[in-house]
């Protein structure tokens, strides 16, 4: 590609981010007392007496302290993303301060509430929150693991585990624990690679649950069949993963996405429980009355309580119970069908 060709290029992808910009623009961040703030913020490294280190730069966009390795590029862009995110920070608290004494509720800017920080944090509950369901969801797959390796039996032959689920667990837990890794980072940094990965792991994560709820609940065992439901599933997910990353992050159609995948595995399990009148009904029943409760957390969207707790955050926090409850169900499936399948082979 010509230079000129690239140039075009880039003013055109610019032009693109622009227009993104404008169309995912909250409530908070079109207010122009909170745009001039932020403005005068970045250029000026300076607003109602308070100095932002992370936009100090010199006259040729060099930052003003520093040796020479902090000259680079790369750093210069990490400033930059800081001085961006402090400054819109400060100016939202200034706004927000603004707001409630004119007994205003408070607005979104970018998409999200106005969080309290606490040391780099953005978000700390969801934050910590997030990485407490992760703990949850090693806990829960390390006792599935020693359960069905080394408390049930093995078939004699192979020594593999009577249980024709084990391994699509085992890839499930560490899909969820990777979801919740990100989710942690996320709620903690909040830039533009950060909410990808989380969306991205989190749309993986459901859309792989979706396929396991199916191969569980129609007993599907043999490879071939397995390949046959999985393979439409798995071409649909990274499309949608490939397109929220490369394409436009669209939340609506992420949401819609989810939300569909969701409820449909949700049901899937519910009514197989009660078909199939499974010893550990009542536990599946609960995972799915609270999951289902969670999704309305999620659609009945609050502000935070005190800059801390939102919905999102307690709907972070609903899901560390259910977690403990479904690994236990997931135990119990494995019990289950390890001794009606040990019974048979006598
Ligand atoms: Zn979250």
């Amino acid at each position: 590609m010509s230079p000129a060709a690239a140039a075009r290029w880039l003013v055109f992808v610019a032009a693109l981010g622009c227009l993104a910009e404008v169309l995912n623009a909250s409530a908070g961040d079109v207010d122009l007392l909170y745009r001039s703030c932020v403005e005068q913020c970045e250029s000026s490294g300076q607003i109602g007496g308070v100095t932002f280190r992370h936009c100090q730069f010199s006259s040729d966009g060099a930052p003003a302290d520093g040796p020479w390795y902090m000259q680079e590029p790369q750093y210069l862009r990490w400033k930059q993303l800081n001085c961006k995110s402090d400054c819109r920070y400060h100016c939202m608290m200034q706004r927000e301060s603004e707001r409630e004494n004119l007994g205003l509720e408070p607005v979104k800017y970018h998409g999200k509430w106005p969080f309290k920080r606490v040391f780099v944090f953005q978000e700390p509950v969801s934050a910590a929150l997030s990485a407490l369901n992760l703990i949850m969801h090693f806990n829960g797959w390390l006792s599935f693991f020693l359960l069905l390796y080394y408390k049930l039996p093995l078939r004699p032959q192979s020594k593999r585990t009577y249980y024709e689920y084990t391994g699509l667990w085992h890839i499930y837990g560490l899909l969820a624990m990777n979801a919740w890794f990100w989710s942690a980072i996320f709620h903690s940094r909040d830039i533009d690679l950060t909410e990808k990965l989380d969306y991205s792991a989190a749309a993986a994560l459901l859309g792989y649950s979706l396929i396991l709820s199916i191969l569980r609940t129609f007993d599907v065992k043999d490879e071939a069949s397995r390949v046959m439901v999985a393979a439409p599933l798995l071409a649909f997910i990274t499309t949608h993963i490939l397109y929220l990353n490369f394409y436009q992050l669209d939340y609506g159609l992420n949401m819609k996405v989810c939300v569909a995948m969701g409820v449909t595995q949700l049901l899937l399990w519910a009514i197989w429980a009660g078909v199939t009148h499974h010893p550990s009904r009542f536990k599946l029943w609960t995972v799915v009355f609270g999951g289902s409760l969670g999704m309305l957390l999620e659609i009945y969207d609050f502000p935070p309580y005190d800059g801390y707790v939102d919905a999102h955050a307690l709907w972070h926090a609903t899901t560390i119970p259910l977690t403990y409850l479904w690994w236990s169900f997931v135990k119990n499936d494995a019990e289950f069908l390890t001794s009606t399948l040990v019974k048979k082979a006598k």
